[in-house]
């Protein structure tokens, strides 16, 4: 291992030369506490900042086992020592001057959800703790001024690796708190398979966020009342007893006038696949973890999936067994996105009438008069709910404000009123019973054949020219893998811009090693997940340093990201 003084000579003797020179200083280095690793230097100081990272020896670092042994505890710790670490290196962001990105520092900024990331990572059993960030090595056009690199590798860096990576000089008190949030949040989690219960929604939460850009809560916003009839009560092992409302599983309505707060609460359930942090208002919103959003997604590809549990008998003859469309409609993309959360394990449909295919959810009794059966190639998902929730063990949750439809189908039926929620099950069953006059001499649907899980795809239709593939996020819109575009728009649980480009790491990894015209696409979903979950989420990247902006994704996302991959064959 060199020492840092090494790193100093270095950088003394290169000041005033050509740019490129920076290139000598890469490789490890020895400080005081910690090693400093130059992974990476950019080309120019106008090209994607250099890659650093900070490794300190778990004796060192001094964190406690308890907050390390469990991975959801750990998780949280890592994402509490990122924050804080983020907030050290800002003050000191553009400190040091010079053209391009010259004396940038930034390190990844999580948002509310607590995600497993790249940017930190720490070692179960010994405690070790990397942390990777990015650095815009100085430069006065393009030469180089070592020193300005200098003050911030030996003035700056040091500060915020003392002040935010050692147990020691940490917030200890704040850290137990993040650790117990996780242990209660891991609890909650744990509960909603003992009792059954599809999510939990703490009274107190709040649900609504403070824009449309912004994902922090809304201030002053009405906080979530459990009505009495759903109120489950936990004993949480740190904080003590907390009430809210169960939803069971089965079949859930959630109903209520235009603006009362319906889309809100099933966003926060969407979102209750992730923990998050204390003061979000959702940290004690939790959903059963395999939960998948549903909707329609005009447009998308579809490459081979068994809708004729849905859809059957196209004008076109096209098989729905094996569906294959680069243009799907409303009702086809949003029939093989669910089919696809089955095939990806979900437990839990979470549906928004805003954002389906009407002609996917339901079809009213006139409308089948006048369309005769046999000219309608959908069997609307109101036909087949019930059998997704006793043959399948997959719940739903519906928001449906215009149609009652579905108030026969479902086992619970809330309300949202000005915010709160009351459940009106046995209400609207009597309106409901009292209606049926229409419906009630249809002829009982038989049971679909299951949908085939069995896709099978051999490598890309173009192979990928090497491991220098790029990889390029676009936000949370798309990711690109050798220019082939990956839309993930409408996959919403998708929260952060760095599970987007995981994903694309994934699906670069999948296409080299993994496809192969034997395994199936469900198979290789949880072979990447799998890769993540030992490995660490760096294990899908091959390059000759592993990016500081990546987060991992759940499997179902994994899946969602596969299933939108045009170049498949
Ligand atoms: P719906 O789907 O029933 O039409 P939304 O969930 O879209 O209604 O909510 C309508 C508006 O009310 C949104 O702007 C949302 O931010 C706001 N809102 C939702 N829940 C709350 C709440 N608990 N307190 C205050 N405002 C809320
Ligand atoms: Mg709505």
């Amino acid at each position: 291992m060199k020492q840092a003084e090494e790193l100093q000579q270095i950088l003394r003797r290169i000041d005033h030369k050509g740019y490129p020179a920076y290139k000598d200083t890469a490789g490890a280095y020895q400080c005081r506490d910690y090693v400093l690793s130059i992974d990476h230097v950019q080309g120019d100081p106008f090209a994607s900042p250099s890659k650093v990272s900070i490794h300190i020896d778990g004796k060192k670092a001094g964190f406690p086992a308890d907050l390390i042994r469990e991975k959801h505890t750990r998780t949280a710790l890592a994402d509490a020592l990122l924050r804080r670490f983020g907030r050290e290196v800002e003050q000191y962001s553009h400190k040091a001057k010079g053209s391009g990105k010259s004396g940038l520092l930034s390190v990844s900024r999580p948002g509310q959800e607590v995600l497993e990331r790249s940017a930190c990572e720490i070692s179960p059993d010994s405690g070790d703790l990397l942390v990777r960030m990015e650095i815009g090595f100085p430069a006065n056009g393009r030469t180089i001024h070592s020193g300005e690199l200098i003050k911030i590798l030996f003035r700056f860096l040091p500060e915020c690796v003392q002040n935010a990576l050692f147990y020691k000089n940490a917030d200890q008190k704040h850290l137990k708190a993040v650790k117990e949030l996780a242990q209660d949040q891991q609890f909650i989690r744990g509960q909603l398979k003992e009792k059954h219960l599809a999510a939990f929604v703490a009274d107190g939460a709040i649900l609504p966020r403070e824009s449309g850009i912004s994902d922090r809560p809304m201030k002053q916003a009405v906080p979530f009342l459990s009505p009495e009839s759903m109120a489950v009560e936990l004993h949480l092992p740190n904080a003590g007893i907390i009430r809210g409302m169960g939803i069971p599983q089965g079949i859930t309505l959630i109903v209520g006038g235009g603006y009362h707060g319906k889309s809100t609460l099933l966003k926060a359930l969407e979102r209750g696949v992730y923990n998050h942090i204390a003061k979000d208002g959702r940290e004690y919103v939790i959903t059963d973890d395999t939960a998948v959003k549903i909707r329609a997604e005009d447009g998308r590809s579809i490459q081979g999936t068994d809708i004729s549990m849905f859809i059957n008998g196209l004008p076109n003859g096209k098989d729905t067994r094996s569906f294959v469309t680069e243009d799907a409609s409303g009702s086809t993309s949003q029939a093989a996105n669910v089919i696809e959360a089955m095939e990806a394990g979900t437990r839990l449909f979470l549906i928004d009438e805003d954002t389906s295919a009407t002609n996917f959810m339901i079809r009213d009794e006139l409308m089948a008069r006048v369309v005769h059966p046999k000219m309608e190639p959908i069997t609307p998902f109101i036909d087949r709910v019930e059998e997704l929730a006793d043959g399948y063990g997959i719940s739903t949750i519906l928001v449906a404000g215009s149609c009652g439809s579905y108030f026969y189908k479902a086992d619970h039926v809330i309300q949202m009123m000005q915010y709160q929620p009351k459940e009106i099950t046995r209400l609207a069953k009597q309106e409901a019973e009292r209606f049926l006059d229409l419906t009630k001499d249809k002829p009982a649907l038989a049971a679909a054949d299951r949908p085939s899980f069995h896709r099978v795809f051999g490598a890309a239709k173009k192979a990928l020219p090497n491991d220098r593939t790029k990889v390029k996020g676009m936000g949370k819109d798309a990711v690109s893998i050798d220019r082939d575009a990956i839309e993930l728009r409408y996959v919403e649980q998708l929260v952060d811009p760095e599970q987007t480009m995981a994903l694309g790491y994934m699906v670069k990894y999948a296409k080299q090693h993994l496809f192969n015209g034997k395994r199936e696409l469900r198979e290789i979903a949880a072979l990447l997940e799998q890769l993540a979950a030992e490995k660490g989420i760096g294990a899908v990247c091959e390059g000759r340093y592993l990016p500081c902006n990546l987060a991992v994704p759940r499997v179902q996302e994994i899946f969602a990201c596969l299933n939108r991959c045009r170049t498949l064959r």
